[in-house]
């Protein structure tokens, strides 16, 4: 089948990924693969802009790929690898830090946030940051890039930068992507109050055995007005009742609808049920997790495999960026 273009999408070496990953990114990158070629990037170099230690890299690209392909990410149909194995990337990025003006750089709220978070650490990777990402999209000639709402700014900076290059060299080697607007949902940690996050562990690992996510479902934050068991509550303000929407049948939800107004049903048998529904919607994941497991050569080969297809492609595209330039 033909497909309709060309897709990019990265993201950071966060190691075992979680729910919030899998709703927000992961099951868009398997849907995208029938439509669009993809090519998928664990951008590790990124992750050194804000990283400490850099003691978890390797394992956490590991195991981060390891999830990808277990949830269907098909490395027969999308191009699958590390952003530092394919080195063409850091001289993208340098030549476009030449047409990017500091002050464009320094101006932008996400750099500005950067440094809130961590001003002990402003380094010229971070300022850098869009730069890098433009590169990463351009150098694949990504048609389109999936994102959310609130991240079609870093697409748009992309665009801006490969209109001032091919306009400061007067060629159009470089493409312009387009945002592939993408619903991405925002997924509310175990806490019931923040975007699930690793870094503030309110997360529930897909990888888990159905005990251990059992047990981690059962911390869940409820609706907070409703202390005892007799006590009514309120769907509408509970992050269980809305996986529930995700992950149980639409007779289990409009059940649990009724049932927690007048508290037919208690939090703790709700949150068991959904347990039981996230589990049974993730067995076949972890099945094909602990199969791939077994030979992680074959992980290992994948990403081999991918950077192999990424570099031609890249090398090809530089060799465009370097005749327009004039370099000798
Ligand atoms: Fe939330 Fe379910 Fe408890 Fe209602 S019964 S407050 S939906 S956990």
């Amino acid at each position: 089948m033909t497909k309709k273009g060309r897709v990019f999408s990265g993201a950071r070496p966060t190691g075992r990924q979680h729910l919030g990953n899998y709703l927000g990114a992961i099951q868009n990158y398997v849907a995208l693969q029938k439509e669009y070629d993809c090519i998928y990037c664990i951008v590790d170099v990124h992750a050194l802009t804000t990283l400490e230690t850099t003691r978890d890299i390797k394992n956490n690209t590991y195991e981060m790929a390891l999830d990808w392909l277990a949830a269907g990410i098909d490395p027969r149909e999308s191009i699958v690898f590390i952003q530092s194995h394919v080195p063409q990337v850091m001289e993208l990025f340098t030549i476009l830090s030449m047409v990017t003006p500091l002050g464009k750089l320094t101006d932008l709220p996400t750099f500005k946030e950067k440094v809130r978070m961590q001003p002990n650490n402003v380094n010229l990777g971070l300022v850098g940051y869009p730069v890098l990402m433009t590169a990463d999209i351009v150098l694949y000639k990504a048609d389109l890039v999936p994102v959310g709402i609130d991240q079609a700014s870093h697409v748009e900076f992309a665009r801006e930068t490969v209109r001032s290059f091919n306009f400061r060299y007067n060629t159009s080697v470089l493409k312009e992507p387009d945002i592939k607007l993408t619903e991405v949902p925002k997924v509310i940690g175990t806490d019931g109050q923040q975007k699930m996050s690793k870094s503030l562990n309110n997360h529930i690992e897909l990888a888990l055995t159905p005990e251990e996510t059992e047990k981690v479902v059962m911390t869940m934050v409820t609706d907070p007005a409703r202390k005892r068991r007799s006590d009514p509550g309120n769907p509408d303000v509970c992050n269980v009742f809305s996986m529930h929407k995700v992950f149980s049948s639409p007779e289990e939800v409009a059940m649990i609808n009724l049932e927690c107004r007048r508290a037919g049903i208690g939090c703790v048998d709700c949150k068991k049920l959904f347990a039981k529904n996230l589990n049974a919607h993730l067995a076949p994941f972890r099945e094909r997790r602990a199969a791939l497991a077994q030979n992680p050569d074959d992980i290992l080969d994948v990403l081999r495999d991918g950077e192999r297809r990424a570099r031609v492609i890249a090398e090809q595209t530089m060799a465009e960026v370097r005749d327009a330039i004039g370099l000798p």
